[in-house]
C-alpha cells in the first residue's frame, strides 16, 4: 500500500509497481495506487509526467511493461478496449456529424445485445441527466459547444461503464462556459456514481471537481490527497508550487518547543518560528511554504504577529476581489502578500515603493523537508 491509500476504501482500480518503458524511455515508474469505488479523480502534472500514458494502460490502448493493473480486483492486462468497462472521452468528443444527437448517444448500445426499446430506454435516460431531451433530433453542428460536449459525455456513460476516463473534457470551451460545466459534470458523476478520472491542465479545474487528486512528476505520484490536503498540506515544494501560489522560505531549523522550529533566514535577523508536525532535526535544511493570502501586510509593525519583516512594495496587482503584493525583502527575495479587497477602496492604503511589514503566525505555512 501507498501511504495515502485508505485500507477502508474498496479500489475499483489498482495500480500496482506499474512501469511502462518506450524502448528504454521509462514514461510510468513503479507507480501504485488506488483508484475508489464512486470517485472522481484527477490525474495532475507537468506536461510530459506520464498522464496520458496511465488512462492508455486503463483503456487498454497500452499494455505495463511490468507490475499490473486490476479493476475490480482482476487483472486487465490483455483484455481488449472494447471488453473492459472502461470508456474514454476524447476533448475532440469524436461525434458522428451525420448522426443526430439520439443517434450519436445510440451508436455504442446498437452494437451490443440490447433490444430496440431497452436502447431507446438507455438514450431517453441519458438525454434526461445530461439535459439534452430538446435537442435529441438535432445534429451535432446545430447545437452549441456545451451541448456537444454533453452530447459526447451522454454517450460515453450511455452503456455504464464502471470507470470513466476524461482527457481534457472542457478543454474546447471558454472560461465561463467552463465554470458551469465544471458543476454539472461533478452532478452527473454523483448522480451515476460512475468512477471518473480526469486529466486536465486547469489546475482549478481539477481542484474544483475532483475529490482525490494525485500530483505527478515523472511517472510517479507525489502525493495523493484531497484538493484542500494538497492545498494546505503539500509533502514537498514541488507539490506546493505546482498547486496555486506559494513563497518558499528556505534556512536551516533549530527546535523551539514541542513541535515548535526556529527558521534561519538571511532576509531577517531574528529566526522565524514555524509550528510543524513533521520532526526535524537540528542543522536540518528546511523550507517554509506559505500561500499569499496567509501573509499579512501593513504599514505600522504588527503587535500580535509571530513573524514579521520588512520590505519594500515593488508591484501590486489588483484583482477585484483580491490584491496581490510584491514585498522585496533584505537580501533581494520577492515575498507576494494577497488581501482580500471587502471593502471598497476609497483610497490605496499601501502603495508602490511603500516601507512595509509583512506578518504571519506560527502556524501559517508547512515546514518541509524536500
Ligand atoms: P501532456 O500533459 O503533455 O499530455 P502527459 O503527462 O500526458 O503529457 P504522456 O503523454 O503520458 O504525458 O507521456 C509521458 C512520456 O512518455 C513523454 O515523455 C512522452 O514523450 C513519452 N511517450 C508517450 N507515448 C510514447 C510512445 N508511444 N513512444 C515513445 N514515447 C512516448
Amino acid at each position: 500500500f501507498a501511504p495515502w491509500d485508505d485500507p477502508n476504501e474498496k479500489p475499483l482500480i489498482r495500480f500496482e509497481n506499474v512501469t511502462k518503458r518506450f524502448g528504454d524511455f521509462v514514461a510510468i515508474d513503479d507507480l501504485s495506487l488506488s483508484i475508489y469505488e464512486s470517485e472522481f479523480f484527477a490525474l495532475l502534472g507537468p506536461s510530459g509526467c506520464g498522464k496520458t500514458t496511465m488512462m492508455r494502460m486503463l483503456a487498454g490502448f497500452e499494455n505495463p511493461s511490468a507490475g499490473k493493473i486490476e479493476l475490480a480486483g482482476k487483472n486487465i492486462a490483455g483484455i481488449p478496449p472494447n471488453k473492459r468497462a472502461v470508456n474514454m472521452m476524447f476533448q475532440s468528443y469524436a461525434l458522428f456529424p451525420h448522426l443526430s444527437v439520439w443517434e450519436n448517444i445510440a451508436f455504442g448500445l446498437k452494437r451490443g445485445d440490447m433490444s430496440k426499446a431497452d436502447i431507446a430506454a438507455r438514450v431517453e435516460e441519458m438525454l434526461k441527466l445530461t439535459r439534452l431531451t430538446k435537442f435529441a433530433k438535432r445534429k451535432p453542428h446545430q447545437i452549441s459547444g456545451g451541448q456537444r460536449q454533453r452530447v459526447a459525455l451522454a454517450r460515453s456513460l450511455a452503456k455504464a461503464p464502471k470507470l470513466l476516463l476524461l482527457d481534457e473534457p472542457l478543454g474546447a470551451l471558454d472560461k465561463k462556459l467552463r465554470q458551469d460545466t465544471q458543476f454539472e459534470l461533478m452532478d452527473i458523476q454523483e448522480s451515476t456514481g460512475t468512477t471518473f478520472v480526469i486529466v486536465t491542465h486547469d489546475q482549478e479545474e481539477a481542484m474544483t471537481v475532483a475529490s482525490r487528486v494525485a500530483v505527478m512528476d515523472e511517472g510517479q505520484i507525489i502525493q495523493v490527497a484531497t484538493p484542500g490536503g494538497i492545498y494546505e498540506a503539500p509533502n514537498s515544494v514541488y507539490v506546493a508550487d505546482f498547486i496555486g501560489d506559494v513563497n518558499i522560505i528556505s534556512g536551516t531549523v533549530k527546535a523551539a518547543g514541542e513541535n515548535m522550529y526556529h527558521l534561519d533566514w538571511v532576509a531577517n535577523e531574528a529566526p522565524l518560528l514555524a509550528a510543524s508536525e513533521r520532526p526535524f532535526s537540528d542543522g536540518q535544511e528546511a523550507h517554509l511554504a506559505i500561500r499569499p493570502e496567509k501573509i499579512a501586510i501593513s504599514t505600522e509593525k504588527p503587535t500580535e504577529m509571530k513573524n514579521a519583516v520588512q520590505g519594500t512594495v515593488l508591484d501590486i496587482a489588483y484583482l477585484g476581489n483580491l490584491s496581490t503584493y510584491h514585498v522585496q525583502l533584505a537580501g533581494g527575495q520577492v515575498i507576494k502578500a494577497q488581501t482580500a479587497n471587502t471593502r471598497r477602496l476609497s483610497r490605496r492604503t499601501i502603495t508602490w515603493e511603500d516601507k512595509v511589514w509583512i506578518s504571519w503566525s506560527a502556524t501559517a505555512g508547512v515546514l518541509l523537508e524536500r
